[in-house]
C-alpha cells in the first residue's frame, strides 16, 4: 500500500468550515459561478490515504474519494512520479497531430483488464460524459441505427446528449433543454422499491424492459442500451440478480450494442475490477473515467474491435483526449491497483462497512436499505411508511460534516447516503467514520 506523508488521523481544530475556509468561500462566491456547488466547502491543502487536510489545519476522513476518483488515494507517490516525469518531457502534442506511447500503453491496459477476452480497441477522452457521448456515436455509426435506451435513475453526465440520457431533472436538466432526441427511458430493476418484492425484481423488470423496447421502439431501431451496472448518482441501485444478463442476451439476439457505463463503478471500486465482472456480463462497449488515473482527468471507451473500428478515420478524437500527463498517471494508477490488490481491499472494505451498517439499520428503522458492493456502499433513508426521508439525510450529513467526515448524498429522491472511501483507507479511519455516522443516527 502506498506510503503517504499525510498523517492518517482525524483532527478537528476549528468549526467546520473554519475561518480560513469561510474567507475563501466569500472570495469564491464573488468569483465562481453559483451553478457550481460544493458538498462541504472546506478548502483543501493536501490529501492522502483516507485523509483530506484543509486550510484551517483540520484533517477530515474521506468517504468520497472526490466522487470515486482517487481509488488509489490522493497523490499516490507512483502516480505523482510518473506524471511529473512525463510533464518534464512534453505537456501536449495532441494525439491527433503527433502520437505518443503513453496513450497506446493506456489503451493496451484497458483492452486487457476490461471484461471479455475478445479483440478490443480503445479511445481516450477527457470526461465521463465525453466517453458516454462517444460510445453512443460509435454504436450509431456501427449499427446504422439511432435509438438509445436508458433507465430510470440513470446518470450519464451534463453535456447535451448525456443530460438527455440522465433521468433526474433537478439539478441536472432543469432549464437546459431542448434535449437530444431518440432517447428512450425504461424501468430499472430497483430491488428495494420493486412492487412485488426484491426476489421477483430481476426477471420482471427484464421482461418489462424487453416488452417496452419491442412494442414502443422496435428492437431493430435500437443502436444501444446504455446502463450503469450499479447506478451511481441515482442512489447506488444494484440491479436485481439476472437483470443485466437478461438485457445483454436480448441485445445480442437483436444486434443492439450493450454499453456499460462504468465511469463510477470501474477500477476495483466495487470489489471487482469492473462491476460487470460480478455477474460475468461482457459489455460490447464500456465507458470509464473517474477512477482511471488517480485524480487526473482522463476517460475512455473500450470495446469490440469491429464496433470501435467501424467509425471512419477522423470521426473520433478531441484536442486534449489522452493528455500525456493523464496517461502517465493512468498507467501508474492501473499498476498500483493490480500490484496492491485493491480489488481484494475493496472487498474487505465492503465487508466491514456492510456488517456495521446492517447492525445500525437494525437499531434505526429510518435506514430502510443497506446496499452496494466493495467500497461503493449506500444506505437509503425512509419514513415509517417507506417514503423517502431527505430531511433526515440532511441532518445526518450536516452532523457528519461538522465532525470532519466527508460524506456524500445521492438518489433520485435525495435520501441516499453514499460511501466511496479511497481503497487505501485504513480500517481504523473506516471504523471512526462509521462511528461518527452511528452517532449522527443516535442523536436524531
Ligand atoms: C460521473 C459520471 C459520469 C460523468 O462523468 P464526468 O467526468 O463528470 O463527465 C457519467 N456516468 C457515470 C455513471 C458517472 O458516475
Amino acid at each position: 500500500m502506498a506510503v503517504t506523508e499525510v498523517a492518517q488521523s482525524r483532527r478537528v481544530v476549528t468549526e467546520i468550515p473554519g475561518p480560513k475556509s469561510r474567507e475563501l468561500q466569500e472570495r469564491r462566491v464573488a468569483a465562481v459561478a453559483k451553478g457550481v456547488g460544493s458538498v462541504l466547502p472546506v478548502y483543501v491543502t493536501r490529501a492522502g490515504g483516507g485523509i483530506i487536510e484543509d486550510v484551517d489545519g483540520n484533517a477530515l476522513i474521506d468517504f468520497g474519494s472526490g466522487i470515486a476518483v482517487t481509488n488509489v488515494g490522493n497523490a499516490d507517490p507512483r502516480v505523482v512520479e510518473r506524471s511529473a516525469e512525463q510533464l518534464g518531457r512534453f505537456t501536449h502534442t495532441c494525439f491527433m497531430v503527433n502520437p505518443y506511447e503513453a496513450y497506446v500503453e493506456v489503451c493496451e491496459a484497458l483492452n486487457r483488464i476490461t471484461p471479455g477476452d475478445h479483440e478490443k480497441r480503445s479511445i481516450l477522452l477527457n470526461s465521463g460524459a465525453e466517453a458516454v457521448e462517444n460510445a453512443v456515436k460509435i454504436a450509431r455509426s456501427a449499427t446504422g441505427r439511432q435509438a438509445v435506451v436508458v433507465f430510470d435513475h440513470a446518470y450519464h453526465g451534463r453535456t447535451n446528449l448525456t443530460m438527455a440520457l440522465t433521468a433526474k431533472n433537478m439539478p441536472y436538466k432543469q432549464g437546459f433543454g431542448p434535449f437530444a432526441g431518440e432517447v428512450h427511458r425504461m424501468p430499472m430493476a430497483y430491488p428495494y422499491r420493486w412492487p412485488t418484492g426484491p426476489e421477483n425484481c430481476g426477471p420482471e423488470a427484464a421482461a418489462m424492459v424487453i416488452d417496452q423496447i419491442t412494442k414502443q421502439i422496435g428492437a431493430d431501431n435500437v443502436a444501444a442500451v446504455v446502463i450503469e451496472p450499479i447506478q451511481g448518482e441515482g442512489g447506488f441501485i444494484e440491479p436485481a440478480p439476472g437483470f443485466l444478463p437478461a438485457i445483454v442476451e436480448f441485445c445480442r439476439a437483436n444486434g443492439i450494442v450493450f454499453v456499460a457505463d462504468e465511469v463510477q463503478t470501474g477500477f476495483a471500486r466495487t470489489g471487482d475490477m469492473f462491476a460487470c465482472d460480478h455477474e460475468g456480463v461482457v459489455p460490447d462497449l464500456i465507458t470509464t473515467a473517474k477512477g482511471i488515473a488517480g485524480g487526473l482527468p482522463l476517460a475512455a471507451v473500450t470495446g469490440r474491435a469491429e464496433l470501435m473500428d467501424a467509425v471512419h478515420g477522423g470521426g473520433l478524437g478531441g484536442t486534449y483526449g489522452g493528455n500525456p500527463t493523464a496517461c502517465a498517471a493512468a498507467s501508474a494508477s492501473l499498476e498500483a491497483i493490480e500490484s496492491d490488490d485493491l480489488v481484494g481491499r475493496a472487498r474487505e472494505i465492503g465487508d466491514l462497512m456492510l456488517g456495521r451498517l446492517r447492525k445500525l439499520a437494525e437499531e434505526h428503522p429510518v435506514i430502510g436499505d443497506v446496499r452496494g458492493r466493495g467500497a461503493m456502499i449506500a444506505i437509503e433513508l425512509v419514513e415509517e411508511d417507506g417514503t423517502p426521508a431527505p430531511k433526515v439525510l440532511a441532518e445526518v450529513l450536516s452532523y457528519c460534516h461538522s465532525q470532519g467526515l466527508v460524506l456524500l448524498s445521492a438518489g433520485t429522491y435525495g435520501n441516499v447516503i453514499r460511501m466511496l472511501p479511497p481503497l487505501v483507507i485504513g480500517d481504523d479511519l473506516l471504523n471512526e467514520g462509521l462511528d461518527i455516522l452511528a452517532d449522527a443516527f443516535a442523536r436524531l
